[in-house]
Parts: structure tokens; C-alpha cells; sequence
């Protein structure tokens, strides 16, 4: 099946998904709160006549279509929102003060529902299994180890996973992934740097962890810089420092968070590591103590297969052209279907829905994030695309076959 022909199929239930995305889109919840978002899931799910099994890592949903004879292909869609107040130029804007949808999970959520549909309506066509996986906590939680965890992946065994994500870096009619580490692996990360208080006036009869921290900032940096290969990447992000109440007192301790981003699980361990040793040393030079923690929930690297980014690019040159289709460099960004890639051949797409003409520029996680909704159609069909020539390659003995 061509993914023009199903793109015009999509474009007859277009109102019914933009519907249900706007619906998710007025009320988001955060990771593992998707108690609403889970139960209108599982409400089209029973009205499609789909079985499915719900209530996996909190709020996770994942259904079951084909005849259970031949291969098994999984579709992801993530369903958390963000802690972020929508300043979006919408009329469906986020109801919840505070939260909002700002990286299209909305989106996600509703397109993998209008795949559903689809696939349900050529059910007796599929040979094999199509999982439908509608997983929480994306932004942070590591849900998709959750799942994972939990077997989603097994019984029948998963022979290949794709994931879609709105993409503010393509435009609409675009993709945008590659072969190989397209995201990278992330590591939350906190510090304490515990001094000794006293009066700003006096300092020698105090120890200053401000002076300290700030040390400690700039020279995490020199890890970066000054001792990582050029053509390597590393990001060390400090994004929160607070300590101190007065202009003079100089507090007893700083707290500072950030992340730590590379393309590699190894590179992590090793940045990871670096950075614990500059934060101690440092600090001990200043008198001070520092303690390292990285909190969990770190991502591994998502990697794309060879095989399945050439069947996304494929299916989609073939309704929209070769230059439709952007081989991206690698993202820092890091992304937890890295978890389901980590265990079974998959690709994670980016699906172009930048359109300055109705506003659509700003990125992922900005309060005025805005999606051209005329793609969300195409992306049930690349879904549906996904499924069912993934099934006929793999019955035809394609890599990732049993
Ligand atoms: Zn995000
Ligand atoms: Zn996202």
C-alpha cells in the first residue's frame, strides 16, 4: 500500500484526530498523571473494537491488531505533557495553568489513534501482529523502561518498533532522522556544595560555597573543552544554582542542577565520572565539600537501524519525493524509545511540522510551540505504512525476521 493512497484515506477521518489531539491538547497531564489522556485511549480503543491491555508503568496502554500468525511490528506514541504555562496562539489552548503539551505528544497520542482506526478497518489484511504502544512519563520519567521492563516487547516477540515525533527542525512534507545514534544518551545531574555560613562582611571566618560553585561551573566546562576529542560531543549543562537568601549572609550551602548529554553510553560513564572528580577536587581546594549525584532515569543513545530509517525513507520518497527526506546529524536531545531500540531493531522519525505561514517556528518545549495540524493525518498513515511493509519484509525474510 502506498503512503499517498493511505495519506488520502487519513485525510477522510482528518477532522476525527484533529479532534481527539485538541481534546488531549486542552487537558495535559504530567508524567505518569495521564489518567484522562489514557482513559480516551482506551475509550476509542473499546469503540474501535480493539483489545488491548492497560494499567502497565501507571497510565501505559498497549493494544493488539492482526491475526497473532507471522511477524510482530510495534508503533509508539508517548502521551506527557510539560510543566510549562501554553502561550500558544491557539484556540484549544492547555485549560491547566501550568502545563501544557509543548512537544506534540498530543499529537503523537492522536495520530497512533488514527492508525488504529485504519488498521482495524483492514484487519483481516494483516499477517501478524501490530502493536499499538502508548507509553507515559517520556519527558524524564523513563517510561519507555518501564514498559519495556514490563514485556511489552515480548509475547509475541517484536521484531521492529517505529516511533514518530513532531519536528520543528523539518518542515511540513518533511522527515527527518538518520541511520545509526540520532538522540543522545542524557544524565540528569545535581550538586551540593556544602561550605560554612557566617556574615558577608567577615569571609575569612566563614567558607564561601558560592565562590566555590561558581568555580566549579566554569571549570566542568574545561571537561568539554579541554579534554574531549573536538569531533566528539559532550554538553554539560548547569540550568539551576540557588543558594543564599541575603545580601549579607553567606549561606552554608549551593545547590545546583543540569544535565549531561553525549552520543555514546560509554562517553556518559566516562563524563559522568570526570565530573564528580572536578566538582570534588574543586570544592576541596575551596575548603568546601561537594557531593555528586546523578538522580537516575538516565537515557541511553537512541540508534536507528539501517534497515528500518531506509524503509521510512522509502515509503515516504515514494508520496513525496527524494528531497522530502533529511538525513539529520545527530540530536542531543536524548528521547526514551531509545529504551525499545536498545532491545529490538526500530527507528525514530522525525515527522517536519514547521509552517511559518500559520506560525508554526518555535521549537519543542517553548510555552508559543504551535503544530501545523494538516500533518497529523499523514502521520497516521506513515504508521500504518510502517506496519504493514515492515510485516511483508519480514515474512519475505527481510533483517530483523525471526
Ligand atoms: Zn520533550
Ligand atoms: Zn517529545
Amino acid at each position: 500500500m502506498e503512503l499517498g493512497n493511505l495519506v488520502r484515506e487519513a485525510r477522510t477521518v482528518e477532522d476525527w484526530i484533529v479532534e481527539l489531539r485538541r481534546t488531549i491538547h486542552r487537558k495535559p497531564e504530567l508524567m505518569y498523571e495521564e489518567v484522562e489522556t489514557s482513559a480516551l485511549v482506551r475509550k476509542v480503543l473499546d469503540e474501535l473494537g480493539i483489545s488491548y491491555e492497560a494499567g502497565i508503568a501507571e497510565t501505559g496502554v498497549v493494544a493488539t491488531l492482526g491475526d497473532s500468525n507471522g511477524p510482530c511490528v510495534a508503533l509508539r506514541a508517548d502521551m506527557d505533557a510539560l510543566p510549562i504555562h501554553e502561550e500558544a496562539d491557539v484556540d484549544f489552548r492547555s485549560e491547566i495553568p501550568g502545563k501544557m503539551h509543548a512537544c506534540g505528544h498530543d499529537c503523537h497520542t492522536a495520530m497512533l489513534l488514527g492508525a488504529a482506526r485504519m488498521l482495524k478497518s483492514r484487519e483481516h489484511e494483516i499477517q501478524g501482529t501490530v502493536k499499538l504502544v502508548f507509553q507515559p512519563a517520556e519527558e524524564g520519567g523513563a517510561g519507555g523502561k518501564r514498559m519495556r521492563e514490563h514485556g511489552i516487547l515480548r509475547s509475541p516477540q517484536v521484531q521492529r518498533i517505529f516511533g514518530l515525533h513532531v519536528w520543528p527542525l523539518a518542515d511540513s512534507g518533511e522527515i527527518a532522522s538518520r541511520v545509526g545514534t540520532f538522540l543522545a544518551a542524557a544524565s540528569k545531574l545535581s550538586i551540593r556544595i556544602e561550605g560554612k555560613g557566617g556574615h558577608a562582611a567577615m569571609p575569612h571566618l566563614a567558607v564561601d560555597p558560592v565562590v566555590a560553585s561558581a568555580k566549579v561551573i566554569s571549570d566542568l566546562q574545561s571537561i568539554v573543552s579541554r579534554e574531549t576529542d573536538p569531533l566528539s560531543s559532550l554538553v554539560i549543562s548547569i540550568t539551576s544554582i540557588h543558594g543564599g537568601e541575603a545580601h549579607n549572609v553567606i549561606p552554608e550551602e549551593v545547590t545546583m542542577r543540569g544535565t549531561i548529554r553525549t552520543l555514546t553510553s560509554a562517553h556518559m560513564a566516562e563524563a559522568q565520572s570526570r565530573v564528580r572528580e572536578v566538582a570534588e577536587r574543586i570544592a576541596s581546594a575551596n575548603r568546601c565539600r561537594a557531593e555528586v549525584e546523578y538522580p537516575g532515569e538516565d537515557y541511553p543513545p537512541t540508534v536507528n537501524d539501517a534497515e528500518c530509517w531506509r524503509l521510512a525513507g522509502d515509503i515516504w520518497k515514494g508520496a513525496y519525493g527524494t528531497e522530502s527526506v533529511n538525513e539529520s546529524p545527530p540530536i542531543m536531545g536524548g528521547e526514551d524509545f531509545a529504551f525499545y531500540t536498545e532491545e529490538v531493531p526500530g527507528c525514530f522519525v522525525g515527522l517536519g511540522i514547521r509552517n511559518p505561514d500559520q506560525g508554526c517556528t518555535f521549537s519543542v518545549h517553548h510555552p508559543k510551540f504551535k503544530v501545523d495540524e494538516s500533518v497529523l493525518p499523514t502521520g497516521s498513515a506513515m504508521h500504518v505504512a510502517f506496519a504493514l511493509r515492515s510485516l511483508a519484509e519480514l515474512r519475505a525474510g527481510a533483517p530483523g525476521g525471526a
